[in-house]
């Protein structure tokens, strides 16, 4: 499938029924699969072989929408999570553990930046943030000898930067390790993170993939291109034996390609569970077919609105890398040359109380903790997504006060438009 165009892929990429089966994927609701005998189980158990045991591990539907999801980033394993967050968690622990160190770009999800900077520190992992657009020379300086996985996001959600995905990619293999890119906002349909060097690709599918608002589960993805035995002292996880698998090595074993999704699965979905529904892989499953008919017009309603915003007296500020004043307009012609996202930012004049009264006053884009969803919906991060930071937290993430983040539906783009102007007016 994966040499089909990405259109083809989301249509009809993951699952292909033989002769008689259902020609939509079939959800497995089972948690558990029934073998002839003990023998054959533990081989399982032992990953000889491979096959369904238990759904916690892996479940057939959920695995034709992560197969979906690996061909559309042009991978070579993924699977799915229960969320956007755990996918994120399990890509980092999979390689940083107690004692280890993690370099990522300041301009990320608020969950995101909590995870790293409070979490996963309390296990023993250290991080330093650095700002989306440093020098190279700060980006070197950011890595210490126990340094083991560097991470952005295409599109930072709010902040919207655009991550120059090549420089991080340099930095990081310089340093021997590999680039974590959270492809959410971009989706393989926008942006193909592993075209530019990046080594592993992360979703919350619970945005764009799914679309509807109907599913909250992640993704993760592995180019398979990085050579964790090259850099075996960084990675014992997967270069040394793991004995909660019977002394396998998983570098070993399933070589480049497969190493860092079996062992996530067999050991982080093992002990951690956060495994999604078959039902919700179904869900993404129907999200995922029109994905690429979708984000072009996500895109071209957020194009509009941020034109439209742009010039609005009552409007500071607007943060959209598709306008030619954006500082992240080069960069995204080269990285998303189809287009960004139907996300745009924005700054009112008058700050957080404008801000209050524009969103209190629009009647089609609700007010909602979600974006990504075929209804437009806003919200000021400041005081909802983002509220756990400070003051310079929330300046260094590129999240002000008063910015208010507005994501475009699939509505009519004057009626959105319309609607926004009405609100502006009431300010
Ligand atoms: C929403 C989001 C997440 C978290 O995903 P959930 O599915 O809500 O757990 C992570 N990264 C980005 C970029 C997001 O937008």
């Amino acid at each position: 499938m994966s040499n089909y165009r990405p259109e083809t892929i989301c249509v009809q990429g993951g699952y292909t029924p033989g002769s008689g089966e259902p020609r939509q994927i079939p959800i497995i609701q089972s948690t558990t699969f029934k073998y002839a005998t003990s023998e054959d189980m533990g081989k399982l158990f032992d990953l000889e072989a491979s096959g369904y045991f238990y759904s916690r591990l892996q479940n057939p539907t959920c695995d034709y929408v992560a197969a979906k999801i690996c061909a559309l980033e042009g991978g070579t394993a993924a699977m799915l999570t229960s969320s956007g967050q755990a996918a994120n968690f399990f890509a980092l622990f999979n390689i940083a553990t107690c004692g280890d160190h993690i370099v990522a770009s300041s301009s990320i999800y608020g969950g995101t930046f909590n995870l790293i900077d409070v979490t996963m520190r309390k296990m023993g992992v250290e991080a330093t943030f650095v700002a989306p657009d440093c020098t190279e020379e700060e980006l070197n300086a950011a890595f210490r000898p126990n340094t083991k996985a560097v991470f952005g996001e295409t599109i930072a959600n709010p902040a919207l930067t655009v991550l120059d995905i090549e420089k991080f990619a340099r930095a990081a293999h310089s340093h021997g390790v590999p680039l974590i890119v959270d492809n959410t906002f971009a989706t393989p349909v926008g942006c193909r993170p592993f075209e530019w060097g990046a080594d592993i690709v992360t979703h919350s599918t619970t945005k764009y993939m799914d679309g509807h608002g109907a599913a909250v589960g992640g993704a993760i993805v592995d180019s398979g291109k990085f050579d964790w035995m090259a850099h075996a002292d960084k990675f014992p996880g997967l270069c040394t034996p793991d004995d909660s698998y019977h002394g396998i090595t998983y570098a070993e074993k399933f070589g480049k390609e497969g190493a860092f999704i079996t062992k996530c699965t067999a050991q982080l979905m093992r002990d951690f569970g956060s495994t999604p529904s078959p039902q919700s892989a179904f869900y993404l499953n129907l999200g995922l077919e029109s994905l690429h008919v979708r984000m072009a017009r996500h895109c071209e309603n957020g194009q509009a609105v941020a034109e439209f915003l742009a010039a609005h007296p009552k409007v500071e500020t607007v943060h959209y890398c598709g306008l030619p004043g954006d500082p992240y307009h080069e960069v995204a012609k080269k990285y998303l040359p189809n287009g960004s996202c139907g996300v745009v930012s924005f700054e009112l004049k008058g700050g957080r109380p404008a801000a209050e009264v524009f969103m209190g006053r629009l009647k089609l884009a609700a007010i909602e903790t979600h974006v990504a969803d075929a209804r437009t919906c806003c919200l000021n991060p400041a005081t909802s997504t983002h509220r756990q930071m400070t003051e310079e937290q929330l300046i260094a993430a590129g999240v002000p006060a008063g910015l208010v983040r507005m994501s475009c539906g699939l509505e009519s783009k004057e009626d959105l438009i319309e609607d926004i102007k009405q609100a502006l007016e009431a300010i």
